[in-house]
């Protein structure tokens, strides 16, 4: 059986946070890593948590916002440049159309770097498997079970689910609540589960959109509420704005979920067991 944990490489959001990077997560199976998502600073938090960019041959992205995509440029090139020579990447519909779009924007650069004698394997010939519909994941490269379900957010955005030697690891990406998440982190190990509406002070900017981001995130409250119906094992919050207090997020979810709820720090691993 392989040792099975989760680095949360990026805990924040789309606001700049010196502390929390953009959205992403390592998913750590024996020897081999998936990211899931790729915010802006991915890559160097990769290294910072002493996984190297150019192992990582599969990258899943849970949807197309800015905040969990715009590290792919360096993720993609910057692990080109050490040496990476295979890529998979999955996502929804519309991932093809994004990876080529940066490919396009960096062709001049891609093709300078292959004229010096660079091989063009691992960026010209990066495979993309879109899907449409949730449920088990048909086209899967991996040799585990990979279940996604539909939560609802402004864009299309899956949730995904990782069967891997009688573990569950789910992944809820941005959502509001829903059933779907429930059913899909059902009996899970771990469920990383978006809380960034936290209470506490904001920003007048922030106030003006509050309404709105009601309808496609969480709080840590129904968090805990998603953890405790799906009677899951530990529930990691994430996706946190500046200005979101830890210690009351994690007060606010364990009000509603007796497992472990952890308010974690960008970086920290939580191991599988
Ligand atoms: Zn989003
Ligand atoms: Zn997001």
């Amino acid at each position: 059986m392989s040792d099975i944990s989760v680095v949360m490489l990026g805990t924040g959001s789309p606001r700049p946070n010196l502390n929390r990077s953009q959205p992403a997560q390592a998913l750590v199976v024996g020897d081999q890593t998936i990211l899931i998502d790729c915010g802006e600073g991915t890559t160097a938090q990769l290294m910072k948590a002493g996984i190297k960019p150019e192992s990582i041959k599969y990258l899943i992205f849970t949807h197309l916002h800015s905040d969990h995509t715009m590290g792919y440029a360096q993720f993609l090139l910057g692990g080109w440049g050490q040496g990476r020579s295979e890529l998979t990447i999955i996502g929804p519909r519309g991932t093809k159309d994004f990876h080529e779009s940066i490919l396009n924007m960096y062709s001049y650069d891609i093709d300078y770097r292959c004229s010096l004698g660079r091989s063009g394997a691992g960026i010209r010939d990066v495979e993309v498997i879109e899907f449409e519909e949730p449920g088990e994941l048909i086209e899967n490269p991996l040799p585990y079970k990979i279940t996604t379900a539909r939560m609802i957010h402004n864009v299309p955005t899956f949730a995904f689910r990782f069967d891997i030697d009688g573990k569950a690891i789910v992944i809820s990406s941005d959502t509001s609540p829903n059933e779907a998440i429930v059913h899909l982190a059902e009996g899970a190990d771990i469920l990383v589960q978006n809380a960034g509406l936290t209470t506490g002070k904001k920003s007048e900017a922030l106030e003006k959109i509050w309404e709105q981001l009601q309808k496609e995130h969480c709080s840590p409250t129904q968090a805990g509420v998603i953890a405790k119906k799906a009677n899951v094992k530990k529930v990691v919050l994430t996706h946190f704005l500046p200005e979101a207090d830890g210690r009351i997020a994690l007060q606010e979810a364990s009000a509603e979920f007796t497992g472990e709820v952890i308010v974690p720090e960008d970086l920290q691993v939580i191991n599988v067991g």
